[in-house]
């Protein structure tokens, strides 16, 4: 199968730079299920087109230990349509060769690869499961000009119809890394089927490539069904996690600003990480994670304590890590600072390997964004599998909301918010949680206390029974 993409960006030569591949040499990579080979069939300073040519092994897919291709037919070898058409073996060989390009870096020519130019991608054989209408359905809202010819199932026979393949060009003027990143989702979207093992990462690499455009593309739900190979959960996964991250681009300041807008007079947040910081001390943890770590206000003073040799902060959000990346100034920091603090993204719906084996777990004004019919999963997620000595949790105190002069009578401290409890509430559920899971649990209020109305955050620590013994 071949992809080949041009450009009359002047001069056309500098798409060398940002596939970094020269326009003079073909290149040859050796890819687990074949070979792939970039040239280029033309490079003048009008006009440069780069091929990347793959050549996928067919004798050897279907030798694949375990592999979907191991069909129990003997023909399998000749009938598989899979050596020769784009489908998820190009995506993988697209961030392997272009693996730069795809996500934007080039050092050679950092103003380009912010640049939209005219480019024209050209695929064949490209398998459409749902025709040339869903072709378009998917690159026409992302700006591009389709031309697709669709190829007979047999030219000798021609009654037998059209095949679903497509020879396809696609022309628009972007970016680079963009016209990468959509080819690389959306091949496998029209083949609907992958050559591996789709599992929880594939949400990650959906989000991750979908990232600037997924969330408004009208066709996201069918986009997301396919390229997660029609596992519901996983989908409803990506969606969900898509839409929160929406809520989050579409206004103008991020969930943590929002509140902070609500809460600033009263100087509550500082006071808030600042308790979380000492509760974290106590506990005498050397590792924490912060969940929900939002733009890592929490994690900067924890990186100010030597007490925590390793630190880590997860949000689902893309957009709110990359700004806590930037606050902790994280590329300047000595190597030895690096080394303690590290950010993924995740959700805290999904149990999740990589949290496990930590001293202790901040969720700091996180619970109320979720739905409370996912807090059980949540419950589970931290305290059955993540299952940290400690625990410090703070939610808001509802009832306090009557003293911020700038919120309107009935909100929430901020739109995204799905409940806000009373001090009662709180309670009871901690207290049950703490029972469930075999934890003790001991409240601590935070911010300047109202008669009436307790004080306006309200802060849980947890301790694992068991844990006794482990403290040192
Ligand atoms: N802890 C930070 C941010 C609070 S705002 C602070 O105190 O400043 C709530 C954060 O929770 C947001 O960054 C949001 O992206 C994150 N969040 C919402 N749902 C989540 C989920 N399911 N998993 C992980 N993080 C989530």
């Amino acid at each position: 199968m071949l992809l080949t993409i041009s450009t009359t960006y002047s001069p056309a030569t500098d798409l060398g730079y940002l596939l970094h591949k020269h326009p003079a040499r073909m290149q040859s990579f050796e890819l687990t299920f074949g070979q792939a080979h970039v040239f280029y069939p033309e490079a003048r300073p009008e006009k440069c087109t780069a091929a990347l040519l793959l050549d996928v092994d067919p004798v050897g897919l279907v030798r694949r230990p375990h592999g979907q291709f191991a069909e129990n037919f003997a023909l399998a070898q000749y009938v598989s349509d899979r050596p020769y058409v784009a489908s998820s073996f190009l995506s993988v060989a697209i961030a392997r060769v272009f693996g730069s390009a795809l996500s934007g870096k080039c050092k050679d020519r950092p103003q380009l690869v912010e640049t939209a130019i005219p480019l024209k991608a050209q695929v064949s054989i490209l398998p459409c499961r749902g025709g040339e209408k869903l072709l378009r359905r998917l690159f026409d809202p992302l700006g591009y000009t389709v031309t697709a010819g669709q190829h007979a199932l047999d030219r000798q026979f021609p009654d037998w119809g059209q095949s679903r393949y497509f020879t396809v060009t696609l022309e628009n003027t972007c970016r680079l890394s963009e016209l990468l990143t959509h080819l690389y989702v959306l091949m496998p979207v029209l083949d609907d089927e992958k050559h591996y093992w789709v599992g929880e990462a594939e949400i990650e690499k959906l989000l991750k490539h979908g990232n600037e455009w997924l969330a408004e593309h009208p066709e996201q739900e069918s986009i997301a069904r396919r390229y997660l190979k029609h596992q519901r959960h996983l989908t409803r996964e990506a969606l969900a996690q898509l839409r929160e991250e929406d809520v989050q681009e579409t206004g103008e300041a991020t969930q943590a600003q929002e509140e902070a807008a609500v809460e600033e007079r009263i100087g509550l947040n500082e006071i808030r990480l600042a308790t979380v910081t000492e509760a974290l001390k106590q506990s005498g943890a050397k590792r924490v994670l912060d969940l929900g770590c939002g733009e890592g206000k929490l994690l900067r003073k924890l990186l100010a304590e030597k007490q925590f040799e390793e630190i880590v902060g997860m949000d689902v959000s893309h957009r709110a890590l990359k700004i806590a990346q930037e606050r902790l100034h994280y590329d300047r920091l000595p190597e030895k600072q690096k080394e303690r603090i590290r950010l993924f993204q995740g959700s805290l719906g999904y149990r999740d390997k990589r949290l496990t084996g930590y001293d202790a777990a901040a969720v700091v004004e996180v619970i109320e964004h979720l739905d409370v019919s996912r807090l059980a999963a949540f419950e589970r997620v931290l305290f059955e599998f993540a299952s940290p000595r400690t625990v410090v949790l703070t939610t808001p105190n509802i009832e306090y909301n009557v003293k911020f002069e700038n919120l309107q009578a009935g909100n929430f401290r901020h739109k995204d918010h799905r409940f806000e409890w009373t001090r009662d509430e709180f309670q009871s559920w901690a207290s049950g949680v703490a029972k469930r899971f075999g934890y003790a649990v001991v409240f601590h209020p935070i911010g300047p206390e109202a008669e009436d109305v307790g004080f306006p955050t309200q802060m849980a620590v947890f301790t694992r029974e068991d844990s006794a013994e482990e403290i040192t």
